[in-house]
Protein backbone atom coordinates (compact mmCIF):
# COMPACT_ATOMS: atom_id res chain seq x y z
CA UNK A 1 0.00 0.00 0.00
CA UNK A 2 1.57 3.69 -0.71
CA UNK A 3 1.11 6.17 2.34
CA UNK A 4 -2.23 7.69 0.61
CA UNK A 5 -3.84 4.14 0.28
CA UNK A 6 -2.75 3.13 4.06
CA UNK A 7 -4.44 5.92 5.12
CA UNK A 8 -7.67 5.60 3.34
CA UNK A 9 -7.87 2.12 4.69
CA UNK A 10 -7.07 2.95 7.88
CA UNK A 11 -9.34 5.96 8.14
CA UNK A 12 -12.44 3.73 6.99
CA UNK A 13 -11.94 1.11 9.95
CA UNK A 14 -14.09 2.16 13.10
CA UNK A 15 -13.22 1.76 16.65
CA UNK A 16 -16.65 0.51 19.08
CA UNK A 17 -15.46 0.50 22.52
CA UNK A 18 -16.43 -2.09 24.74
CA UNK A 19 -18.16 -3.82 22.11
CA UNK A 20 -19.11 -7.10 22.46
CA UNK A 21 -18.08 -6.55 26.56
CA UNK A 22 -16.27 -4.71 27.80
CA UNK A 23 -12.33 -3.26 27.50
CA UNK A 24 -12.39 -4.86 24.21
CA UNK A 25 -12.35 -2.08 21.42
CA UNK A 26 -14.12 -4.03 18.48
CA UNK A 27 -12.45 -2.79 14.84
CA UNK A 28 -15.19 -2.28 12.64
CA UNK A 29 -14.99 -3.07 9.13
CA UNK A 30 -18.71 -2.01 7.83
CA UNK A 31 -17.56 1.24 7.51
CA UNK A 32 -14.88 0.03 4.86
CA UNK A 33 -16.85 -1.98 2.82
CA UNK A 34 -19.78 0.80 2.70
CA UNK A 35 -16.62 3.79 1.46
CA UNK A 36 -16.20 2.73 -2.23
CA UNK A 37 -12.63 3.91 -2.32
CA UNK A 38 -11.73 2.20 0.95
CA UNK A 39 -13.15 -1.21 -0.59
CA UNK A 40 -11.81 -0.72 -3.59
CA UNK A 41 -8.24 0.61 -2.74
CA UNK A 42 -8.49 -2.64 -0.10
CA UNK A 43 -9.62 -5.08 -2.95
CA UNK A 44 -7.14 -4.01 -5.88
CA UNK A 45 -4.14 -4.22 -3.20
CA UNK A 46 -5.03 -7.85 -2.27
CA UNK A 47 -5.94 -8.63 -6.49
CA UNK A 48 -2.34 -7.44 -7.60
CA UNK A 49 -0.71 -9.04 -4.77
CA UNK A 50 -2.06 -12.73 -5.17
CA UNK A 51 -2.66 -12.88 -9.01
CA UNK A 52 1.01 -14.23 -9.33
CA UNK A 53 0.40 -16.97 -6.33
CA UNK A 54 -1.56 -19.55 -8.45
CA UNK A 55 -3.94 -20.05 -5.96
CA UNK A 56 -6.58 -22.75 -6.23
CA UNK A 57 -9.16 -21.58 -3.60
CA UNK A 58 -9.78 -18.57 -1.19
CA UNK A 59 -10.99 -20.24 2.06
CA UNK A 60 -13.02 -17.34 4.03
CA UNK A 61 -13.95 -17.70 7.97
CA UNK A 62 -17.39 -16.82 9.73
CA UNK A 63 -18.39 -14.29 8.77
CA UNK A 64 -16.34 -11.16 7.84
CA UNK A 65 -13.72 -12.99 6.23
CA UNK A 66 -16.79 -14.49 3.83
CA UNK A 67 -17.08 -10.65 2.10
CA UNK A 68 -13.15 -9.96 1.86
CA UNK A 69 -12.67 -13.86 0.08
CA UNK A 70 -15.18 -14.09 -1.72
CA UNK A 71 -14.73 -10.76 -3.81
CA UNK A 72 -10.79 -11.62 -3.66
CA UNK A 73 -12.03 -15.43 -5.21
CA UNK A 74 -13.76 -13.83 -7.39
CA UNK A 75 -11.81 -11.69 -8.89
CA UNK A 76 -9.25 -13.74 -9.69
CA UNK A 77 -11.43 -16.17 -10.98
CA UNK A 78 -11.14 -18.89 -8.51
CA UNK A 79 -13.27 -20.78 -5.86
CA UNK A 80 -14.40 -19.84 -2.48
CA UNK A 81 -14.85 -22.16 0.56
CA UNK A 82 -16.50 -21.12 3.71
CA UNK A 83 -15.48 -22.11 6.97
CA UNK A 84 -17.98 -22.05 9.66
CA UNK A 85 -19.14 -21.99 12.93
CA UNK A 86 -19.87 -25.41 14.05
CA UNK A 87 -23.54 -26.98 12.99
CA UNK A 88 -23.87 -24.12 9.87
CA UNK A 89 -22.75 -26.35 7.02
CA UNK A 90 -25.58 -28.82 5.62
CA UNK A 91 -23.40 -31.63 4.27
CA UNK A 92 -20.44 -33.52 5.85
CA UNK A 93 -17.90 -31.69 7.55
CA UNK A 94 -14.39 -32.06 8.89
CA UNK A 95 -14.11 -29.99 12.37
CA UNK A 96 -11.67 -28.65 14.71
CA UNK A 97 -11.74 -27.29 18.05
CA UNK A 98 -9.52 -24.08 19.20
CA UNK A 99 -10.06 -22.40 22.84
CA UNK A 100 -11.02 -18.88 23.70
CA UNK A 101 -10.36 -17.21 26.99
CA UNK A 102 -13.45 -18.45 28.23
CA UNK A 103 -14.35 -22.09 26.90
CA UNK A 104 -13.54 -23.85 23.59
CA UNK A 105 -15.04 -22.63 20.23
CA UNK A 106 -15.46 -25.73 16.78
CA UNK A 107 -15.47 -24.55 12.92
CA UNK A 108 -16.02 -26.70 10.40
CA UNK A 109 -15.68 -27.24 6.56
CA UNK A 110 -17.01 -29.68 4.29
CA UNK A 111 -15.26 -32.61 3.72
CA UNK A 112 -14.93 -32.18 -0.01
CA UNK A 113 -14.97 -28.75 -0.38
CA UNK A 114 -11.34 -28.90 -2.23
CA UNK A 115 -11.26 -32.15 -3.87
CA UNK A 116 -12.24 -30.77 -7.66
CA UNK A 117 -8.28 -29.53 -7.67
CA UNK A 118 -6.07 -32.47 -6.15
CA UNK A 119 -3.36 -30.69 -3.62
CA UNK A 120 -5.33 -27.42 -4.19
CA UNK A 121 -3.04 -24.34 -2.92
CA UNK A 122 -5.48 -22.06 -0.56
CA UNK A 123 -5.34 -18.69 0.77
CA UNK A 124 -6.81 -18.26 3.99
CA UNK A 125 -8.87 -15.02 4.79
CA UNK A 126 -10.26 -13.45 7.86
CA UNK A 127 -11.02 -9.69 8.80
CA UNK A 128 -8.87 -9.63 11.99
CA UNK A 129 -6.48 -11.45 14.03
CA UNK A 130 -6.07 -11.41 17.35
CA UNK A 131 -4.92 -14.37 19.58
CA UNK A 132 -4.74 -16.73 15.85
CA UNK A 133 -6.54 -19.14 17.15
CA UNK A 134 -9.49 -19.04 15.07
CA UNK A 135 -7.03 -19.04 11.89
CA UNK A 136 -4.56 -21.56 13.27
CA UNK A 137 -7.70 -23.93 13.76
CA UNK A 138 -8.88 -23.09 10.12
CA UNK A 139 -5.19 -23.79 8.20
CA UNK A 140 -5.62 -26.91 10.33
CA UNK A 141 -8.65 -27.63 8.88
CA UNK A 142 -7.81 -27.07 5.08
CA UNK A 143 -4.60 -29.08 5.18
CA UNK A 144 -7.20 -32.22 6.93
CA UNK A 145 -9.46 -31.62 3.94
CA UNK A 146 -6.37 -32.39 1.75
CA UNK A 147 -5.33 -29.17 0.87
CA UNK A 148 -2.34 -27.16 1.51
CA UNK A 149 -3.17 -23.34 3.20
CA UNK A 150 -0.23 -21.50 1.50
CA UNK A 151 -0.85 -17.94 3.05
CA UNK A 152 -3.06 -16.70 5.61
CA UNK A 153 -4.22 -12.72 4.85
CA UNK A 154 -6.01 -10.49 7.11
CA UNK A 155 -7.28 -7.31 6.85
CA UNK A 156 -6.06 -6.04 10.45
CA UNK A 157 -3.56 -7.61 13.01
CA UNK A 158 -4.20 -6.69 16.00
CA UNK A 159 -0.42 -7.04 17.47
CA UNK A 160 -0.81 -6.30 21.01
CA UNK A 161 -1.36 -9.89 20.93
CA UNK A 162 0.96 -12.79 19.62
CA UNK A 163 -1.35 -14.48 17.15
CA UNK A 164 0.54 -13.23 14.03
CA UNK A 165 3.90 -14.68 15.45
CA UNK A 166 2.15 -18.06 16.87
CA UNK A 167 0.28 -18.41 13.49
CA UNK A 168 3.79 -17.61 11.60
CA UNK A 169 4.95 -21.16 12.69
CA UNK A 170 2.51 -23.01 10.58
CA UNK A 171 2.14 -20.73 7.81
CA UNK A 172 3.28 -17.53 5.86
CA UNK A 173 0.94 -14.47 7.03
CA UNK A 174 0.03 -10.93 5.52
CA UNK A 175 -1.79 -8.35 7.42
CA UNK A 176 -2.59 -5.22 5.14
CA UNK A 177 -3.32 -2.96 8.57
CA UNK A 178 -1.22 -3.45 11.98
CA UNK A 179 -2.57 -1.74 15.27
P1 LIG B 1 -8.67 -14.77 17.36
O1 LIG B 1 -9.06 -16.21 17.18
O2 LIG B 1 -8.42 -14.42 18.79
O3 LIG B 1 -7.50 -14.40 16.47
O4 LIG B 1 -9.92 -13.89 16.96
C1 LIG B 1 -10.17 -13.61 15.61
C2 LIG B 1 -11.64 -13.67 15.29
O5 LIG B 1 -12.43 -12.91 16.20
C3 LIG B 1 -11.88 -13.06 13.92
O6 LIG B 1 -12.86 -13.83 13.24
C4 LIG B 1 -12.34 -11.65 14.21
O7 LIG B 1 -13.35 -11.26 13.30
C5 LIG B 1 -12.86 -11.69 15.63
N1 LIG B 1 -12.30 -10.61 16.49
C6 LIG B 1 -11.49 -10.77 17.56
N2 LIG B 1 -11.16 -9.63 18.13
C7 LIG B 1 -11.77 -8.66 17.41
C8 LIG B 1 -11.81 -7.20 17.49
N3 LIG B 1 -11.14 -6.52 18.43
N4 LIG B 1 -12.53 -6.52 16.55
C9 LIG B 1 -13.19 -7.21 15.59
N5 LIG B 1 -13.19 -8.54 15.46
C10 LIG B 1 -12.50 -9.28 16.37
Amino acid sequence: LSNTERRIVENSIRDIKDFPKPGIVFKDITTLLNDREAFGVTMNHLYQKYKEYNLDYIAGIDARGFIFAATLAQMLGIGFVPIRKKGKLPYTTISEKYSLEYGVDEIEVHIDAFSNIPNARVLLMDDLIATGGTANAAARLINQAGASCVEACFIIALDFLDGQKELKKSTEVYSLVEV
